[in-house]
């Protein structure tokens, strides 16, 4: 039974194995790095590299990362999340894999050759393989049964050849080091203490003994199946999914909850992964298609196109960035990218409202958010997006908004306003600034909504103006198309103005453009506070300043995705309608960060109208299950959403804005204008 002899040959192998292993991660970061790290310009791949790992280290070393790493990679909190059975299957395939790799069979190694001291005949060692490969095995057992039998949705989309061959490759390696072991002890018996402890093994030697093989003879070839199996897999490793015990560790690690983090800067002006960016190009290859993302997404759950699946677009986006960074003579190994391809996977990257629910979803951490606006920004300069996208850019360009209307008539709301003060809240100074928005500057059916709140402020007293045809599109739209550098010219304008006016805060009842303020206007206003209505609102009733009446509404609500998940508001919103005498909140089952989308996020109206419109009346039901009479949004487009919903349902849900409710209150209380 002495592989001494086999030796000779083995060791040439691992190291072969080893060397293709390092080759394939040390390609993957070649990858990596040809993105941009953070707000840099693009630069080389050498140049890159530096700071993108002291970028990685920096986000490593944050408590929060460690935190994150050890609930999320390490102890696999977010699967636990979405249900113990998936959580014990992928912990027992983690864990163990890991155990019977480092201990089983890369430790024995360096115990036979006296470089560690680990003693191969003793309980614990035996007792401990034994339970890990087990664990395997059974967790190998449950995941085949679900991606073959009991096949959710998602994993019946998701499975590939390669996720048999995965499954089948470790069930062998586990079974192999089962027999070899009985062979082991069939040849060269066992100690009674390590029979006790080596169940399986011990228990297998039993049934094989009857045999009466040469156990001598037997024990090479199944030591080779074995250990070739292993040296296969580790080279195998970096060309697989397998790649994501890798990238997911190292995309928890450095995983960043913020949305696009180029601000304007200098964008590239070709396609590829200089777009991207380094984190988002590793993330890519954190991906486990473990499908937690396609259940969540629902575009996907009304448009069976395959590339609206998140995973997919993943999986899709991938070679098409990879053939950008090779030698032309080897892009042909990535697959073809022709224009029908591509156009099939713009189709799917542009039916997505951006809500985020995958992202919140993701056990492996990936910004799938921010991937989204990368990939659409990459289409646009590939030429390769819808149509309508263009209109909205010309809209802006010319009228400054995105409905193309004369933006001289953006304010003409206020017109129609019973009592409307002499100088049509436009004020030359002041020290807030309400920044109304596209949508309910000029939509009538939502036009409502800040005609209440600028009477909530008035009766707040709020010293605030708005800019009237002075406001230009905050620029969300083409931002949100992929048209980042066209959006520059509205953002520098909408900052001239407001610098003018003087103001120390700007509010939104727009959940859009306050996102963008946030994330893009803010570094160019320094000491300017940005607050969603709801916030404002919620100060100011703490403060005092707004006396509420009674209400006695019975009334659900509906997380905006750009203020919720998308910004994390999402208390102040429950806050101020907790505060309203007689209004009962009740919650719908998915809510907060697993609330639902409108439809109408991600300019998917003008991408995909009827999709859009599918998502909000399916959305509609879960608020309809809650038994309230009334759904309360804080978001303009929100509203126009579940409105045609209700209309085209014939629903008897009411809509309304949270400052519309507010204002009712007011009114309950008599104090609605001071
Ligand atoms: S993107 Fe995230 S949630 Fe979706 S399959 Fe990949 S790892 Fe799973
Ligand atoms: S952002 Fe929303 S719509 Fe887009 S892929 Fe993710 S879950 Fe689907």
């Amino acid at each position: 039974m002495d592989v001494t002899a086999q030796l000779v040959y083995f060791y040439p192998i691992a190291i072969i194995a080893t060397v293709i292993f390092v080759v394939g991660l040390l390609w993957h970061l070649h990858v990596w790095v040809s993105g941009r790290v953070g707000h840099a310009p693009p630069r080389s791949r050498v140049a890159n590299l530096g700071p993108a790992l002291g970028a990685g280290l920096r986000a490593a070393l944050r408590p929060s990362s460690l935190g994150g790493l050890l609930q999320d990679a390490l102890l696999q909190r977010a699967i636990l999340r979405r249900g113990g059975l998936r959580w014990a299957v992928h912990l027992c395939i983690m864990w163990s894999f890991v155990w019977l790799f480092v201990v089983g069979s890369l430790g024995n190694m360096l115990a036979e050759r006296g470089l560690v001291d680990l003693q191969k005949d003793t309980p614990w060692f035996a007792i401990s393989n034994e339970v890990a490969g087990l664990l395997l095995l059974i967790g190998l057992g449950i995941a085949a049964y679900r991606r073959y039998v009991s096949r959710p949705v998602q994993l019946a989309l998701l499975t590939t050849w390669e996720d048999g061959l995965i499954l089948g490759w470790l069930a062998l390696l586990s079974v192999s080091g089962f027999v070899l072991e009985a062979v082991r002890f069939l040849d060269a018996g066992v100690p009674a203490d390590v029979a006790t402890y080596s169940l399986v093994g011990f228990g297998l030697s039993t049934l094989l003994r009857p045999l009466g093989a040469d156990w001598t003879a037997l024990y090479v070839p199944v030591w080779w199946i074995h250990g070739l199996g292993a040296l296969v897999l580790v080279a195998y490793l970096p060309f697989s999914k397998l790649l994501h015990m890798v990238g997911t560790p190292l995309s928890l690690l450095g995983r960043i909850d913020q949305p696009h983090p180029a601000a304007y800067a200098e964008q590239p002006s070709v396609p590829g992964t200089d777009r991207f960016g380094a984190k988002l190009l590793l993330q890519m290859d954190a991906c486990t298609r473990c499908g937690e993302c396609v259940s969540w997404c629902e575009s996907y759950a009304h448009q069976s196109s395959r590339f609206v699946a998140p995973a997919e677009k993943i999986k899709g986006y991938k070679p098409i960035l990879k053939r950008g960074v090779v030698p032309s003579v080897l892009s042909g190994l990535f697959g073809s990218t022709d224009k029908q391809r591509l156009r099939e996977l713009s189709q799917g990257i542009y039916e997505c409202t951006l809500c985020a629910r995958c992202a919140q979803a993701c056990p492996a951490g990936i910004s799938l958010r921010e991937l989204w606006f990368s990939m659409r920004e990459d289409m646009v300069a590939r030429g390769i997006y819808p149509a309508g996208m263009n209109l909205a850019k010309d809209a802006v360009a010319t009228q400054h908004n995105v409905v193309n209307y004369p933006n001289e008539e953006r304010a003409m709301w206020v017109d129609y306003m019973a009592e409307a003060p002499d100088d049509a809240y436009q004020r030359p100074r002041a020290e807030v600034v309400y920044f109304v928005g596209c949508m309910a500057s000029f939509s009538p059916a939502i036009q409502s909504i800040p005609e209440s709140y600028v009477q909530v402020l008035t009766a707040a007293g709020v010293d605030f103006t708005i800019m009237g045809s002075e406001e230009w599109c905050c620029g969300f739209p083409l931002l949100v198309a992929g048209m980042r550098s066209q959006a520059e010219s509205v953002r520098r304008h909408n900052v001239e103005k407001i610098q003018e006016i003087g103001a120390r805060m700007i509010t939104f009842t727009c959940p859009s453009c306050y996102n963008t303020f946030v994330n893009e206007y803010a570094p160019h206003l320094p000491g300017v506070e940005m607050l969603h209505s709801t916030q404002l609102l919620q100060r100011l009733i703490d403060q005092g300043k707004l006396k509420l009446g009674s209400l006695t509404e019975k009334v659900t609500y509906h997380d905006p995705c750009d203020l919720a998940r998308n910004s994390g508001v999402y208390d102040p919103p429950r806050r101020v309608l907790r505060s309203i005498p007689g209004v009962e909140l009740v919650e719908p089952a998915d809510s907060r960060e697993h609330g639902h989308c409108c439809g109408g996020g991600g300019d998917l109206e003008i991408a995909n109208p009827e999709l859009a419109g599918s998502i909000a009346v399916s959305s509609l039901l879960a608020f309809e299950d809650t038994g309230a009479g009334t759904l309360v949004t804080a978001c303009q487009q929100c509203k126009r959403m579940f409105q045609n919903a209700i209309q085209q349902k014939g629903s008897q849900m009411k809509i309304l804005d949270v400052g519309e409710l507010v204002h009712r209150a007011l009114a309950q209380n008599g104090s609605e204008e001071r």
